[in-house]
């Protein structure tokens, strides 16, 4: 009896104390290590280690899910930041930080409404109408440089809210830009075509004597040849920016575009001073006996420009120096300089603008479309070439276009 009861105790000793170890193993929570059990502890213990990695692997691969859809979301090129029902910021991405100034630390859980301050924001957040979206600024915004975002809400869940904002700054000016455009090309071609729609009616009704008749057709085709060139520039910049760039495999001779360039300088400085008594000299030097690859007629285009602004804006006994020369570093420089008025260094940066003019009715004068440098900067980029200005007001200015040394090769 007394060795039943004394076996009972020592069974029961020993299986607390594998229940005591069981437990503590369980406590720690390292189910990589096998349970220090065996028998019925064991298999206990078995199926809690298995019934644990299960849910650790199924935890362990919603992670990965929810980080790749936060991944997605932070890889979106708008602005994504998630609102709780109460307008608490959840969680946004690097895009909408940026929008909205916003700071992952110091920023998650408030109240979205206090950190975008914008009357118009605040009233469509309370208005609960998200069908269209809203344009904020941005909170880089200066009155300088703004920052304009369209934002919309989409609720979801149960009465949470996705905010999507796009910085639509870019887009807006492109759109202003080609109002801008549509409204300076239609300016430009009204003048000379009220100017020859009045000489018409002027034939059509008055008995002109024949000098007079002479006269008005002169002027007649001059408005012609006006809106002519106006639209061959036109077609000229939308070719520019519509055609790939020019390869490398074509090469064209630089002292045969100096010559072409050359003839058409002395031609239209010759046009030009039928009108006055004297004549601006020009100079022509060719210094580089090299080829260029790219297009001939871009090339001779630009170069054409350029020689006729400086022959256009100085002044008669003025001086036009036209030069191609090698550099130290093997690029190559063509080169305008002139002796004309020069130009006042707060206009330069914008002179590549188009219909952009210092001295609009001298350029109108002289045949002058506003889009020659903006062709030349064009032409430039897509040799890989860069157009510099420097000049001084009052003594004159010198356009240059640097060609690369891989565009370049001596003549054999
Ligand atoms: P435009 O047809 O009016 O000459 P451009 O685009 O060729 O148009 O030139 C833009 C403006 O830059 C001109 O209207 C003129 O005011 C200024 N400009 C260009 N070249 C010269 C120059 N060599 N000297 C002074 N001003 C120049």
């Amino acid at each position: 009896m007394m060795g039943a009861l004394a076996a009972g105790l020592a069974w029961f000793v020993a299986d607390t104390y594998r229940g005591t170890r069981l437990l503590q193993w369980v406590r720690t929570g390292d189910v990589a290590q096998t349970a220090p059990a065996s028998g019925l502890w064991g298999e206990t213990a078995e199926r809690v280690r298995r019934l644990v990695r299960v849910r650790e692997r199924m935890t362990s691969e919603s992670q990965d899910r929810l980080n790749d859809f936060l991944g997605a979301l932070q890889a979106s090129p708008n602005g994504v930041t998630l609102l709780d029902v109460q307008g608490r910021i959840e969680w946004f991405n690097h895009t909408a930080s940026q929008h909205f100034g916003l700071d992952a630390r110091r920023d998650m859980q408030q109240y979205f409404g206090n950190l975008v301050r914008d009357p118009g924001f605040a009233a469509y957040l309370a208005g609960r109408d998200y069908s269209h979206e809203l344009a904020v600024p941005g909170r880089a915004s200066t009155a300088l440089r703004p920052v304009n975002l369209s934002v919309q809400l989409h609720p979801y869940g149960e009465g949470r809210l996705l905010l999507l904002s796009r910085d639509v700054t870019a887009v807006q000016q492109a759109e202003a830009m080609r109002r801008d455009f549509v409204a300076n090309v239609s300016h430009e071609i009204r003048t000379p075509l009220t100017v020859l729609s009045g000489f018409v009616e002027t034939l059509q009704t008055l008995t002109l004597t024949e000098p007079e008749r002479e006269r008005y057709l002169g002027t007649m085709a001059l408005q012609a040849q006006r809106m002519q060139t106006l639209v061959n520039d036109l077609l000229m910049l939308s070719r520019l920016e519509g055609s790939p760039p020019p390869g490398l495999a074509d090469w064209v001779s630089m002292p045969n575009l100096m010559a072409e360039l050359e003839r058409e300088g002395r031609e239209l400085s010759a046009v030009l001073s039928a009108k006055v008594s004297r004549v601006v000299t020009l100079v022509f030097e060719v210094q580089c006996q090299c080829e260029l690859s790219g297009s001939a007629s871009e090339l001779l285009s630009a170069a054409s420009n350029l020689v006729s602004n400086a022959i256009r804006y100085t002044p008669p006994s003025g001086e036009v120096h036209v030069s191609l020369s090698p550099l130290p570093d093997g690029n190559v420089e063509f080169s305008v300089r002139d002796t004309g008025p020069g130009i006042a260094p707060e206009h330069i940066p914008r002179l590549t603008e188009r219909f952009y003019r210092i001295d609009r009715s001298r350029s109108r004068d002289t045949g002058g479309t506003g889009l020659g440098l903006a062709i030349v900067k064009h032409v430039a980029q897509r040799h890989g070439a860069e157009l510099t200005i420097a000049s001084t007001p009052g003594h004159g200015s010198k356009f240059s276009i640097i060609f690369p040394l891989e565009r370049v090769r001596q003549i054999g």
